[in-house]
């Protein structure tokens, strides 16, 4: 639901908000978190000392690493008999980032994706799908709990089995649908290969609802073309409370961040400068509200720029680019700074290239070798040699004017790339192995 008072907020009022919470907020940690205070008397940093905006800079970062070496409680700013809820991140290496949640929170949390959801025109009339997964991530039940605060029927199917999620979406009569966008295209694909028959022109589906992986503007369009929906982009991070942080509105360009709720700065990854409005750069978050797991200048590793483009949608809070790359997803290859959405977003522009690729990336010798995989349509892969070798040249050609490197291209037939119906592993880095 559209919180008009906040959306439509003007500069002055937020600010004087900002500026009230971050004061609850760091003083909040302080006094609770042992750690907290701990790491700010180190940098001689006093929650007395903070007046203004300006002062942000004298607070030390919180990171990825410190979320893990506190595992599991000792980030709670709140004793356990007020916490609700626990959510925590895969933690792929070492310990999972445990985050809880208070009955407030949880509150907070589901008006925040409510709000997304009003923002991509859906409402309580709507039938929604989550096909995000249920459980310790913050995705399934995140949605879960917005979508029911907007009164819209909600149909909680968790991801996977996608004969069953076609089934519900015409059976149902559901309009919106809620999952990574990897998985869309799987279902796309699904459908394309295995029922010929089914038309989504004869579904009631138009609002398609993404995030929890970074995906590009040309996966966008091919989700669209591909599913006949219109598809937007939602965006949030476990460690501040998941979905919902910001999300686009119906012009499709940047997210509207939570200003109410998360305080943002960009900062230059390497000297940790704070950065003026309008630079790219890496997005660090201060919880405004949150009571259970207040986060101090959390360096999300994201990286996106800031905006305000005086958006015709009427909100007036700040925009963020859709995240493209995370820097710890940033691949270094010979000295080139290398993301994979931006390989993606090369591969789109073909016609007869499908949206399944690897990156490979290898050692020889002192030398790091990228090679990409991608699978080409059947019919393409028909063809004679020649238009695929054609192909194959453009594409490289492509890799080296846009991203400064020679990458070796692997065409390969459909359906050979592995599949995975929630996030994909597109990058194989054999130089860590
Ligand atoms: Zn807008």
């Amino acid at each position: 639901m559209l919180n008009s008072e906040i959306e439509y907020i003007p500069e002055s009022k937020l600010k004087a908000l900002q500026l009230e919470r971050l004061k609850w907020s760091i003083r909040h940690a302080f006094d609770n978190v042992p750690f907290y205070k701990k790491k700010f008397e180190e940098a001689g940093f006093h929650p007395d000392q903070f007046k203004d905006f300006d002062d942000m800079k004298r607070i030390p970062f919180l990171t990825k690493q410190d979320m893990r070496d506190n595992y599991p409680y000792g980030l709670f700013a709140a004793p356990l008999n007020k916490i609700v809820r626990v959510h925590a991140s895969s933690g792929t290496t070492g310990n999972a980032t445990v985050v809880g949640y208070t009955e407030n929170d949880v509150n907070v949390f589901s008006d925040l994706v409510a709000r997304s959801l009003s923002s991509f025109g859906v409402t309580g009339d709507d039938i929604i799908q989550i096909a995000y997964g249920y459980g310790l991530f913050t995705g399934g039940l995140g949605l879960h709990y917005g979508a029911e605060k907007l009164g819209a029927l909600t149909v909680p199917m968790s991801g996977g089995n996608t004969p069953r999620q076609l089934m519900f979406i015409k059976d149902f009569g559901v309009t919106a649908f809620c999952a990574t966008p990897s998985y869309a295209l799987n279902i796309a694909d699904h459908i394309e290969k295995n029922m010929p028959d089914f038309k989504m022109e004869s579904t009631k589906l138009r609002t398609g609802i993404f995030g929890a992986e970074p995906w590009s503007e040309e996966m966008r369009s091919e989700i669209e073309k591909r599913l006949k929906i219109s598809a937007y982009d939602i965006y949030g991070l476990s460690e501040l409370i998941g979905p919902g942080v910001s999300y686009e509105c119906r012009n499709k360009n940047g997210l509207h961040l939570a200003e109410d709720h998360f305080y943002a700065e960009i900062i230059d990854p390497d000297s940790c400068e704070i950065l003026p409005e309008g630079e790219k750069g890496e997005i660090v978050y201060t919880s405004l509200t949150k009571e259970a797991c207040p986060v101090i200048r959390y360096r999300s590793r994201d990286i996106t720029k800031l905006f305000h483009d005086g958006c015709s949608c009427g909100r007036t809070l700040v925009k963020m680019d859709r995240v493209t790359g995370r820097s710890d997803d940033m691949l270094i290859i010979r000295g080139v700074n290398v993301f994979p959405s931006q390989i993606e977003a090369v591969l789109m522009g073909f016609e007869g290239i499908e949206p399944y690729y690897q990156i490979i990336v290898d050692r020889k010798g002192s030398l790091d070798d990228i090679e990409v995989m991608v699978e080409v349509n059947e019919k393409l892969f028909s063809d004679e040699i020649k238009v695929m070798n054609n192909l194959s040249k453009s594409i490289s050609d492509r890799f080296k004017s846009t991203l400064g490197i020679s990458a070796k291209l692997t065409l390969v037939e459909p359906q050979s790339i592995p599949r995975s119906e929630g996030k994909s592993v597109r990058v194989i880095d054999k130089r860590k192995i």
